[in-house]
């Protein structure tokens, strides 16, 4: 079965062409045209979306080296995503489905992400537990089989890679920040301790570290709370920032990551599955990598991560998910259309 999959929900053109289950190319263009906004830019990014999908489908068939003919089945993100972007990739899906007379298969973003782990050599066994990290989302996903899972926690404001985002806006470091704050981190020390959210059961909570990084670097470093007092100039603020920048990064990279792996910890116990993966673009993250493989050696967990190419947006992940939905006889018709939010509990 070789399958044709389309992802473009958010700044990321892409493709990909699986066959049985084994991907064969997996092409990316990511749109530069939102670094100088700071943030994505939607009508931006359908417009990117129409310039690239045909230079980027064309690729994967490429470097796959297969023509239209050899294709099974045509796949595409319905959601969720910006809409506008959503719409660009399931209009190209659609269109190629009539055209090569072949069925239609629609993918949920997110569950596309978590299954991104079964394109390792060794996957994991289901029932596994899967920390889902991205930049809209933060959810432990408790998956059963490739085409039943559910969120069992999730974020109660913002996600795990805004946090980050937001930590290097605040910094002045150029969007996206997460990737500078994880090489960043690397050189710094964890000296300064944010607070960890007191929140119950399996969900997260990220806006509160976000405000006492904003009071800490307002008061250049003298206290997480906000306190009249202690307001730096701009100067002693940037004079902060610079001579600090690395162990701030640590500092807010430990915390981020305590606060997700505490709430791994508690699912593994409450469901006592201890096969436990990471997905979506923070799971690129350096520290987040370590700390989970350290922490399964330390607890017998079986860890599982996905190659570095399948944690951000990739159309491989979604290549991987419209398999199994193929095997499963789960098509989409021509009339689907995309959207921009929508539950993944089926
Ligand atoms: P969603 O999947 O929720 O719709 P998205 O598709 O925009 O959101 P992804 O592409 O999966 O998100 O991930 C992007 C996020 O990952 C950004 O917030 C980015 O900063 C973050 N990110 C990427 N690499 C790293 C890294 N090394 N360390 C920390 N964060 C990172
Ligand atoms: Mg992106
Ligand atoms: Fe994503």
């Amino acid at each position: 079965i070789t399958i044709l999959a389309i992802e473009s929900s958010c700044d990321e053109t892409a493709a990909a062409v699986c066959t049985d289950g084994k991907i064969l190319s997996n092409i990316i263009a990511t749109q530069k045209v939102h670094e100088q906004y700071g943030g994505v830019v939607p009508e931006l990014a359908s417009r990117a979306h129409m310039e690239n999908i045909v230079p980027v489908v064309d690729a994967a068939l490429k470097k796959a080296n297969i023509t239209t003919a050899a294709i099974d089945a045509v796949a595409f993100t319905q959601a969720p995503g910006l809409i506008g972007a959503l719409l660009v990739g399931s209009q190209f899906a659609k269109s190629m489905a009539l055209a090569l007379n072949k069925p239609l298969i629609s993918v949920h973003h997110m569950q596309a992400h978590v299954l991104a782990n079964l394109l390792l050599d060794n996957p994991p066994a289901f029932p596994f537990l899967c920390l889902t990290v991205s930049g809209g989302h933060t959810q432990i996903v408790l998956c059963e089989s490739p085409t039943q899972m559910k969120v069992i926690g999730e974020t109660i404001d913002d996600a795990a890679g805004e946090a980050f985002d937001k930590t290097a806006k605040i910094l002045g470091l150029p969007y996206p920040g997460g990737p500078l704050v994880d090489k960043y981190a690397k050189e710094g020390k964890a000296i300064y301790k944010f607070p960890e959210p007191k929140i119950d059961g399996l969900n997260f909570s990220f806006s509160g570290l976000k405000t006492s990084i904003l009071y800490f670097l307002q008061n250049a470093g003298k206290s997480n709370v906000y306190k009249e007092e202690y307001i730096a100039t701009e100067a002693e603020r940037k004079a902060f920032i610079e001579d600090n920048l690395y162990n701030i990064c640590a500092s807010v990279q430990e915390r981020i990551i305590s606060i997700l792996m505490n709430k791994v910890k508690l699912a593994v116990k409450q469901t006592g599955i201890n096969r436990v993966c990471i997905a979506g673009g923070v799971s690129a993250n350096s520290g987040l990598r370590t700390t989970l493989q350290q922490t399964g050696e330390q607890l017998g967990w079986q860890t599982f991560i996905p190659a570095f190419e399948f944690c951000t947006d990739n159309a491989g992940m979604i290549a991987i998910t419209a398999y199994h939905k193929f095997l499963a006889n789960d098509f989409a018709p021509l009339s689907i259309t995309p959207s921009a939010s929508s539950s993944m509990n089926a």
